[in-house]
């Protein structure tokens, strides 16, 4: 067992296993982060030797999560963020661009993997409006039902619920009904912002699927059209469900001409009906 000062003499705790990767931390190193071990960044040299431009994917969808909470803050006046499968704390966290336009923004940050709590805490011990906590989000009654979520957010008003760079880690014989009952636990005017690796036939999309699911469990490439198909009914702000890079973009893109990083993901925000 390795003996890290940082956390203590008890690390790991029995729940983590650093010798296999983890979504969160291989995501980590992808990004260039410093929270990953040598399993996680194996992963990420593997998938980087053999899918184009996902470094860049993996930016752009940080670049479309910011232009997103910026948008709900800012714009639509969102205050409350349920940030499921929020990954390890980096550049820009949802607390940090929601608090930027709404210092009274109340965040909310749920990951299966324990190191994301283990951090998110260190990072938000002075944050009264910003709580993490390790859930499964395939499990909505764990999740909504936590003390955590229904102690800082309050359902009865619009909440964003957040899968972003999450949707294609449900598999889909559990993804519907999961992503319905979040939709149902949601007070009109709250939204869904999801992004998702896309499948628009390029063979890098289920390659990175067939990757992810075999080294880290799940992994689905999903169609615009199933990735539109998780809104419901709710109704979908301009430009519905789009390759991220084109998702309401602070400089003007070429949609005629995007790199191979911009291939793999799609983004796309919609509201309930008030
Ligand atoms: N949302 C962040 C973003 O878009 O930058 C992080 C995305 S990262 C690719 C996906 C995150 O989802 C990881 O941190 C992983 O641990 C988490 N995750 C995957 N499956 C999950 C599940 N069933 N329940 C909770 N979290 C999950």
């Amino acid at each position: 067992e390795d003996r890290d000062d940082q956390h203590g003499a008890q690390w790991p705790p029995p729940s983590m296993d650093f010798s296999k990767p983890t979504i969160a931390r291989a995501y980590d190193a992808l990004l260039g982060g410093k929270d990953n071990y040598a399993a996680d960044r194996e992963l990420a040299e593997y998938a980087t030797q053999n899918i184009p431009g996902i470094k860049e994917s993996a930016w752009e969808n940080r670049k479309v999560l910011v232009r997103g909470v910026r948008y709900l803050a800012a714009e639509a006046g969102i205050d409350q963020f349920l940030d499921l499968g929020s990954g390890l704390p980096t550049v820009q966290n949802t607390h940090e661009v929601a608090q930027t336009h709404n210092p009274d923004a109340r965040v909310v940050y749920v990951d299966i993997d324990p190191l994301v709590t283990v951090h998110g805490q260190a990072l938000l011990a002075e944050n009264d409006n910003t709580k993490v906590f390790t859930a499964d989000v395939r499990d909505p009654a764990a999740v909504l039902g936590h003390p955590e979520a229904h102690g800082l957010l309050d359902f009865d008003r619009p909440v964003a619920l957040m899968l972003v760079g999450m949707l294609h880690y449900l598999s889909p014989d559990v993804a519907d009904s999961v992503v319905s009952t979040y939709r149902d636990a949601l007070a009109p005017g709250s939204c869904l912002f999801l992004t998702s690796l896309v499948d628009t036939g390029l063979p890098a999309q289920q390659e990175l699927a067939r990757i992810t699911r075999e080294s880290l469990e799940e992994g689905w490439a999903r169609t615009p059209d199933e990735i539109e198909y998780h809104f419901g009914d709710f109704d979908l702000i301009e430009p519905g469900v789009s390759y991220t890079a084109l998702w309401r973009p602070d400089e003007l893109v070429d949609a005629n001409n995007l790199a191979p990083g911009e291939q793999l993901g799609m983004a796309g925000i919609g509201f309930k009906k008030k």
